[in-house]
């Protein structure tokens, strides 16, 4: 296993895991069409390790595209990122996430199928395990979802379970991210989300610059130790080495596997504003407002999996991840 083709590797988890995969020694093909991203990732990536990559701007909607990308490269594994990824946009615009997610996953996998590509990396979420299920989540819990995103990731792994039922010459794992957050250390590249942010860590982090006035903490009322809701925050570095171990798994064995990769910890609200005021050595002012609509209490994950298949275990802790997140903010005030 050699060439490594990766959707969405302009992006956020993708980017730095091509650092990651340029690291040790893999050859690294970037497909994405950059509808969230931007180019100078690919000269990032590059700057960080020292070593080349390939890159495509390419639609994975664009079979044709999807086709040139491997007959021009020979791919020996796939690592699937690319996706919308925004829960409230994708209420607004169900038709458009179930057609980028699953029309591109399915046009990836049947060029896969026709130049004979048979191991596959997919980006999906702990958003499957849903509001009913209890923390920790494991891997055999029943999936769910409360919304257009969450259900293209519901959908999509059970599309890959059956193919893999169907084709048993196929290797398909899907890794079940928790809350990624962080930066690389090089602060070259991370989040560089458009607008205002949805999620926590990068709402902060524009708290902290000052550009915007105060964080909504939603809601500290939940049934957890200080009222605010805990999440399992994985530093997106971490994240990035699980992907490699996934691919050496994918290597050895066939059939669908899902993983959860987080660091089975929980960290409530108050306590990432209190590491991120100790990173920047800012205050971050907030408020308490109501809960939003479809929040669970708590999420984190049972990590015993990952041990066991991938060897695989979180390093990095949270006081890292906010210095690192900050580290990146404070270098790119204009973005990337
Ligand atoms: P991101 O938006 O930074 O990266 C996704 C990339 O995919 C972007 O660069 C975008 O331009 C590209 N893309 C989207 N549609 C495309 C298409 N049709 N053709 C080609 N490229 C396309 O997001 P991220 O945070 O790096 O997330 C990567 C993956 O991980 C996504 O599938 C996401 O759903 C999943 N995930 C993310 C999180 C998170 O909190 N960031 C959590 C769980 C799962
Ligand atoms: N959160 C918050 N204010 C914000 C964004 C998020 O209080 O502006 C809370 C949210 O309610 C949740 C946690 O922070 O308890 C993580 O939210 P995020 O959107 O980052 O991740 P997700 O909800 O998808 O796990």
């Amino acid at each position: 296993m050699i060439n490594i083709l990766v959707t969405g590797g302009t992006g956020f988890i993708g980017s730095h895991t091509c650092v990651e995969l340029l690291e040790k020694g893999y050859e690294v093909v970037v497909l994405d069409n950059l509808c969230n991203s931007k180019e100078s990732a690919i000269d990032r990536i590059k700057k960080i390790t020292g070593k080349n990559l390939k890159f495509y701007k390419a639609d994975l909607l664009d079979i044709e595209a999807v086709d040139k990308v491997f007959s021009e490269n020979k791919i020996d594994a796939v690592i699937h990122f690319a996706g919308l990824k925004a829960v409230g946009e994708s209420v607004e615009k169900p038709l458009e996430y179930y057609e980028n997610n699953l029309g591109g996953t399915f046009n990836l996998i049947k060029t896969m199928k026709k130049y004979n590509v048979n191991k596959f990396v997919f980006s999906s979420s702990a958003t499957v395990y849903g509001m009913d299920n209890n923390v920790p989540y494991t891997e055999d819990m029943p999936t769910s979802a409360t919304n257009p995103y969450g259900y293209t990731k519901v959908m999509i792994e059970q599309i890959l379970k059956d193919i893999t039922v169907a084709d048993k010459k196929l290797s398909i794992v899907a890794l079940r991210y928790f809350n990624p957050i962080g930066a690389h250390e090089s602060g070259l590249i991370g989040e560089d989300p458009h607008g205002i942010p949805n999620n926590l860590v990068p709402y902060v982090a524009q708290v902290a610059l000052g550009r915007l006035d105060a964080l909504r903490i939603f809601g500290n009322d939940y049934d957890t130790p200080d009222g605010t809701g805990i999440r399992d925050y994985i530093h997106v570095t971490d994240l990035a080495v699980g992907h490699l171990a996934a691919l050496e798994y994918a290597d050895k064995n066939v059939g669908f596997q899902p993983i959860n990769l987080g660091t089975g910890k929980g960290t409530s609200v108050l306590e990432v504003v209190k590491a991120y005021e100790k990173a920047c050595g800012r205050e971050i002012k907030f408020n308490i407002t109501e809960r939003r609509a479809g929040d669970i209490a708590v999420s984190y994950a049972e990590t015993t999996l990952a041990k066991k298949l991938l060897g695989w275990e979180a390093k990095r802790d949270i006081d890292k991840m906010c210095a690192d997140s900050w580290n990146f903010t404070i270098n790119n005030t204009e973005g990337m």
